[in-house]
């Protein structure tokens, strides 16, 4: 059958091809959260170019520059509320805030990479001397996510060219078999470090246990004079999670010394630790925990940022001070899908492999932060490879100590 082309029919399809024009134009002008100030994908900005008249920088905006709104209520508006001046001049004219700003990645694999590559040499260097440092693991029970723990250690101990031993206690052992099982690792003198894996069944005395490691042998740093050395600033085996986000810092060349710095948690093995590591490189140290009131508004003052309570995406982006760098301890695993979408909208391929495999691994900070700090640990593969490098590193460090080993 032909088409009939009749007056009425030709105005109708003007007036639908007019209306979906002017729609998608309008689309591609409103620089929405989802499709960014050009209809560019969010995840994939990098750079663009600062849509505001009033700019004073007519360039393109780099990574990590810090546009923030003029006209959003968010950031700039409470800054001025609380009577803290803007960072920049560009702070107060810049409109493209959302689209322009990229976090730079601090990217712990690419760290854990390059410390794996120098302790190589430093173990092939103790070996030419007869040292081979090694490490003992104690596993009480079958926690699939402690076995995977464990496994990974002694694969990155064997990559490294350095000894390990795996001792597997059943779920039921005291803290009497535990302690004597210590106490035989403390005296073999083949063993340098040693590494209780946590949690422990509920029976047995997990502080009894890990007071009983020399603390020689703490390469974990947990135990009371692992943390008085460091309390006190003198040399010692620091715990591995705190010293990794130090290197993550110490390598990207952020600036800590003279930063407003704030550990968000105060827990024995990263909360506390970190702070301590934080104030002896001279950062000026705010520690924040559940009882602690105006969390934004502190949280804002950051040039350098610690989160590590547990709580997936609990900092909003907003919080966080333009270009600040941000240390995102959290692993949260995220299995709801109603969190998940919220958490994730703007990051579609995120949230399609989360579709794919059901969960997705979330730190404490919102993921949309990589819209307004300068620099972030991405989740994961931020924090999480830098404990086990840092637990290697220990293990060595404590070869060399003990052993007398001067270089
Ligand atoms: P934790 O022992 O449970 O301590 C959590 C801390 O966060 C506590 O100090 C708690 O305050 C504080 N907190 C909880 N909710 C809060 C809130 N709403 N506002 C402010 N503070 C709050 O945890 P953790 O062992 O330090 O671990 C923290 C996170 O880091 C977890 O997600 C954990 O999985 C992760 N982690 C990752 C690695 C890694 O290798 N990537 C290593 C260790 C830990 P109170 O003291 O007042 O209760």
């Amino acid at each position: 059958m032909r088409p009939s082309f009749s007056f009425p029919y030709v105005l109708s399809s003007w007036k639908v091809f007019l209306t979906q024009r002017a729609q998608s134009t309008q689309r591609r002008k409103t620089p929405t959260r989802e499709n960014g100030a050009r209809g560019i994908r969010r995840e994939k900005i990098t750079a663009i170019r600062c849509q505001s008249s009033a700019a004073p920088s007519k360039g393109r905006h780099r990574r990590g520059s810090r546009c923030v709104p003029r006209s959003r209520g968010g950031l700039d508006g409470k800054r001025r509320s609380s009577g803290v001046k803007p960072l920049l001049q560009e702070e107060q004219s810049c409109l493209c805030y959302a689209f322009c700003m990229t976090a730079k990645i601090l990217d712990g694999l690419k760290i854990r990479d390059e410390i794996f590559a120098e302790l190589k040499i430093e173990v092939a260097q103790l070996a030419a001397q007869g040292v081979r440092p090694g490490l003992a693991a104690v596993l009480v029970g079958e926690n699939p996510a402690s076995q995977m723990y464990v496994k990974s250690k002694v694969a990155a101990c064997e990559q490294l060219g350095m000894a390990s031993w795996l001792h597997t206690p059943p779920a039921n052992a005291t803290t009497e078999y535990m302690l004597q099982l210590v106490d035989d690792l403390n005296r073999d003198d083949h063993v340098d470090g040693i590494l209780v894996q946590l949690p422990l069944p509920g029976q047995i005395d997990s502080k009894r246990v890990l007071e009983a490691v020399s603390p020689a042998k703490d390469v974990d740093g947990f135990h009371p004079v692992s943390m008085g050395m460091l309390v006190s600033n003198r040399p010692g085996l620091v715990a591995c999670t705190p010293a990794g986000c130090m290197e993550i810092l110490r390598r990207n060349k952020v600036t800590v010394e003279g930063a407003n710095a704030v550990v968000l948690g105060r827990s024995d093995i990263v909360g506390k630790p970190m702070a301590l590591l934080l104030l002896h490189a001279n950062a000026t140290v705010t520690i924040c925990h559940s009882k602690s009131r105006e969390l934004p508004e502190i949280i804002r003052r950051a040039d350098i940022l610690v989160a590590a309570i547990g709580r997936a995406g609990f900092v909003q982006a907003d919080w966080i001070k333009a270009g600040a760098a941000v240390i995102d301890v959290g692993t949260n695993k995220v299995s709801e899908a109603g969190e998940a979408e919220r958490l994730l909208k703007n990051f579609p391929a995120r949230l399609e492999k989360f579709r794919a495999k059901g969960s997705v691994l979330i730190g404490d900070v919102h993921p949309d932060a990589v819209s307004t700090a300068g620099a972030l640990t991405p989740v994961p593969g931020g924090v999480g490879p830098m404990t086990i490098t840092m637990l290697m590193s220990n293990t060595v460090k404590a070869a060399k100590q003990r052993r007398g080993v001067r270089k």
